[in-house]
Formats: C-alpha cells, sequence, structure tokens
C-alpha cells in the first residue's frame, strides 16, 4: 500500500532527491565508486559542494555581500554559534516555542538575553505581536517556522537591529528578502536532504565584531574563509541537498513551492475547520503551512486513538502530534504530493461519516 509520509523531520525528500543519491551511492559520478567511499577533496564531491552552495544563492536571490555555509552539529549547534559570533554585550530573542527556548538558553551564556515576547502562556499557540526591541541589542533573534507547535511567521520582519532567524522548518517554502537578515539558519532535514548538514546564509560584514576569541570551529569565518571545507563535510547529506535544489529549480523554484505548499495547507485547514470531529490548535492568522497541528474536538476526544489506528491503516504515517501538544500534525513539507494531503482529508470525512 502507498504510504503517505507526513513526519516532522526527518521527513519526506523528493523522489529525485532519493532516486538519485541512492543512485550516488552506487556509483558516484560515473567514477566507479561510492559516494560513501571517495574524499571530500575529489574535483567531483568539489564540484558538488560548489554547485549546491551556487544554487541556494540563486533559488533564494542571495545578494552580494553573503555567503552561503554548509556545517555540521545541526540546528542546534546554531543556538551557541550565532550568540558566539554576533553576541557583544545584549541580544534579543522571541520565545515561540521549545527551539526557541533552546536557542535563548544557549545565548545566555554569552551575555545579557532579553526575551522580547513569550507565548508561553498559551502553550505557544499563537505568535506575540506588538513587542519592542532594544535600540542597543546586538541582534533580534526569531524562530520563522515553530516545528512542534504549528505557527509561522511568514513575513520577514523589519527591525533596526540585526536579524537572525532559525528557518529550519521552512526555509524554500517562500521567497525570502535575505537582505533583511544578517544570519538565516537552518537543518538540513525538513526541506533539503537528509540529517547532517546545517545550512547558514551569512552576511560577511556582520561578523567580526565581538571582543571574545571564538574557537576555529564555531567561526562562521572559518567556514566561509575555506569553502564549507574547513574539515571533512558529510558528503552525503550535501549531495541529496543538491539533488533537492536542482529539482526546486526544475518545478520552477522558489515562488512555485510556495504556490503548492499554500495550495496543501489550505486543503488540509478546510477540513479541519469543516469537519465536526476535529479543531486546529493554533490562532488562524499564525498558522503553519508546514506543520498544521490539530486535535479531536473535545466531545470527540475518545476516539483520538481510534483515528489514529484508522489513519495508519489508511497508509498514513507520522501524524501523531508531538507530546508537548497532543493530538495530531501532519507535515506538509515542499516534496508533500497533494495526493497524500486528499488521502488524509479522505480519511478524515470517512471516519466522520463512520461516527
Ligand atoms: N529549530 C527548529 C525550528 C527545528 O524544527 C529543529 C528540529 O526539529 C531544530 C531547531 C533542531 O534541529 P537539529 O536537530 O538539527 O539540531
Amino acid at each position: 500500500m502507498k504510504k503517505h509520509n507526513f513526519y516532522a523531520g526527518p521527513s519526506i525528500l523528493s523522489e529525485y532527491t532519493i532516486k538519485n543519491t541512492a543512485a550516488a551511492v552506487e556509483n558516484f559520478a560515473g567514477m566507479g565508486l561510492s559516494l560513501l567511499e571517495i574524499s571530500h577533496r575529489s574535483k567531483e564531491f568539489v564540484a558538488v559542494n560548489d554547485e549546491a552552495r551556487a544554487l541556494i544563492k540563486e533559488l533564494l536571490d542571495v545578494p552580494a555581500g553573503y555567503e552561503v555555509v554548509f556545517m555540521g552539529g545541526g540546528a542546534s549547534m546554531q543556538f551557541c554559534m550565532v550568540p558566539y559570533n554576533l553576541l557583544n554585550k545584549k541580544a534579543s530573542y522571541l520565545d515561540t516555542g521549545t527551539w526557541a527556548s533552546n536557542a535563548i538558553k544557549e545565548a545566555k551564556l554569552f551575555g545579557e538575553v532579553d526575551v522580547v515576547a513569550s507565548s508561553k502562556d498559551k502553550n505557544y499557540t499563537y505568535i506575540p505581536k506588538g513587542y519592542a526591541i532594544a535600540d542597543d541589542s546586538d541582534y533580534f533573534h526569531f524562530t520563522s517556522n515553530n516545528t512542534i507547535y504549528g505557527t509561522e511567521m511568514r513575513k520577514d520582519p523589519d527591525v533596526k537591529q540585526r536579524l537572525v532567524c532559525d528557518m529550519s522548518s521552512d526555509i524554500f517554502s517562500r521567497p525570502i528578502d535575505i537582505s533583511k537578515y544578517d544570519i538565516i539558519y537552518a537543518g538540513a532535514q525538513k526541506n533539503l536532504a537528509p540529517a547532517g548538514v546545517t545550512l547558514a546564509i551569512v552576511r560577511v560584514d556582520a561578523l567580526g565584531h565581538v571582543d571574545r576569541p571564538i574557537p576555529t570551529m564555531l567561526n562562521y569565518a572559518t567556514h566561509i574563509k575555506k569553502d564549507s571545507m574547513f574539515n571533512t563535510p558529510p558528503v552525503l547529506p550535501i549531495y541529496a541537498a543538491l539533488q533537492t535544489l536542482k529539482w526546486y529549480k526544475e518545478q520552477g523554484g522558489i515562488a512555485a513551492m510556495e504556490k503548492k505548499d499554500l495550495e496543501n495547507a489550505a486543503i488540509l485547514y478546510d477540513e479541519i475547520d469543516r469537519n465536526k470531529l476535529f479543531r486546529g490548535t493554533v490562532a488562524e492568522e499564525d498558522r503553519s503551512i508546514m506543520n498544521v497541528c490539530f486535535v479531536m474536538n473535545d466531545e470527540y476526544k475518545e476516539l483520538e486513538d481510534e483515528f489514529s489506528k484508522y489513519a495508519t491503516a489508511a497508509g498514513m504515517v507520522g501524524i501523531k502530534g508531538h507530546r508537548s501538544v497532543g493530538g495530531f500534525r501532519a507535515s506538509l513539507y515542499n516534496a508533500m504530493p497533494k495526493s497524500s494531503v486528499e488521502a488524509l482529508v479522505a480519511c478524515m470525512k470517512e471516519f466522520e461519516k463512520q461516527h
């Protein structure tokens, strides 16, 4: 039976990515060797590394003065790398969930942290608005998409301070005005590649303004200077990332992804709002296009397990909500086919008929 992959991450990748990566694991670039057993300094892999970073610049329209870097350590490593490289005295953070809180915790090791607003009071079901950012903050940090709670900020904010964003779970789902940002970072394992590589887009002149010494591996400048080859890069995720990026380009680029993502999300949210059994968990204006969180209405709560089993039997995979929210979460990343969203909706309709 066809499976429909709604995992939140690692998550669905395009068939193009999977097929080409599998082929390269067998025989990379016609070398007669596996991608897993070649030198990262071979000209064939250097070409992959260069092309992937160039394609990110092209697809996201990255202006001059920025560099794209690949690193290890996941987005969680960026939680400390950002303050290490940018925080002199004080930084401002918006607390919109678990990942934002983790970033705040790390930043506190480096200086004063001003949490400008938090939605913790309502279990992170909305994005706070109307907060002020101190003029003397070294930067403002926010999480554009809150993977666990299903809230998202889809507009690039206008702030006077330097701007840093964790875009781990919605990068490549909409055009971004990169010029508003100083650092954007993202783990690969949602809209790019398998886990193991982390992407950052760095405004080069934002670096070099802190007094502390920075360990070599945690210094963005190291990775920029060495074209993301200071140490052995994770060749398989980078190769897979290149395939995903090529697929994005072939599909019409990031604007085409956004159109498709908005359509997919609308199909599912419409059903959640229509179906008597379910309700969304998030303030409507802050609903994420990538992670759709919903629960059973109070009068049908006891049907949750039954629906879970019913959906699993119908081929749905990964729709269990995160333990801090409960209920269900369907992640609709860029590689999600409309047919899978329609299959989930059909399942919800059918279950409603039976109850
Ligand atoms: N930030 C966001 C928004 C995430 O969704 C995640 C993981 O799901 C992380 C950070 C942590 O990423 P990693 O596991 O790559 O450290």
